[in-house]
């Protein structure tokens, strides 16, 4: 398994990110010629994902122009090797299930704290896609439909708009005044004591203790395992988390709720992008 990392540049539109990618694929392949046993390449991406016909079936405004795109079909005419497409947040949760934590597990919630929220059910070891591929959309079910930040998908509140990066950000932002920050910057602000920043880790700690809440209480899983960026901050925000679970969550004395922090951590969409492709092997 290969990797390299570039930026996706999204608003130069769906042909900008779709060539983006097919370069950052050349130079893999160009990088590894003398390793060429390939079996396939696998594409993890934002939005639902039609995984028989291997194209985006619906993508929010952050990718412009991304719904409808034909990503199987695009890359294997560039590159003549076979394709496997998955959702992003599905592709995190089949890391776990085959190289992660998962491995240990057979009914789990996989949840990817980043820019953005998205997750992946597993049930019986087998990943939860849904008819259209929206199957386990937690960062789109609303924690306060009336009141909430208005969410890139046109509802309010979702926990998406509470729990991410970005959210954290625009929370900090809106409290301090300050202008521009990044989601690390708070991290490290809040671990060395600024009241502002660990506010406002603790204000989205309470919305994803919220929201766990919610997803155990609709699947029940044994345990939900956390994977992205933002969880670089989690020893900050671990205990608020918990407790607002655990006092949230109904029977949770009983359930003793676990969650678990990902080992596979930023490679979760590249090693998912290839458990598509071993998966679709055996298909
Ligand atoms: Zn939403």
């Amino acid at each position: 398994m290969f990797s390299r990392q570039t930026p996706t540049n999204a608003a130069g539109g769906a042909k900008s990110i779709a060539v983006t990618t097919e370069k950052l694929i050349a130079s893999v392949l160009a990088a590894n010629a003398n390793e060429r046993t390939l079996c396939g390449i696998g594409v993890a991406s934002a939005g639902a994902i039609d995984v028989e016909r291997g194209t985006v079936f619906a993508a929010t405004k952050n990718l412009p122009g991304w719904t409808g795109f034909p990503l199987r079909a695009y890359f294997a005419e560039k590159f003549r090797l076979p394709v496997f497409v998955e959702n992003d947040g599905h592709a995190a949760a089949l890391a776990e299930l085959y190289f992660g934590e998962g491995r240990s597990f057979n009914d789990f919630v996989v949840i990817t704290l980043g820019t953005g929220l998205g997750g992946g059910i597993i049930l019986d070891r087998l990943l939860l896609r849904g008819v259209h591929g929206f199957g386990g959309g937690i960062g789109h079910h609303t924690i306060n439909f009336e009141s909430g930040p208005e969410c890139n998908c046109g509802r309010r509140g979702c926990l998406e708009s509470y729990v991410s990066s970005n959210a954290l950000v625009r929370d900090y932002c809106a409290t301090t005044g300050i202008g521009s920050v990044t989601a690390e910057e708070i991290a490290r602000r809040a671990a060395l004591g600024d009241a502002a920043a660990n506010e406002a880790i603790d204000r989205m700690a309470e919305a994803l203790g919220q929201g766990l809440a919610n997803v155990w209480s609709f699947v029940d899983p044994e345990v939900i395992i956390l994977t992205g960026g933002v969880t670089g901050a989690f020893s900050g925000f671990q205990d608020k988390l918990m407790a607002v679970l655990n006092e949230s969550l109904p029977f949770s004395a009983l359930r003793k709720p676990r969650v678990l922090l990902s080992t596979t951590n930023m490679f979760a969409g590249v090693q998912g992008a290839a458990a598509a492709v071993f998966q679709g092997q055996h298909v």
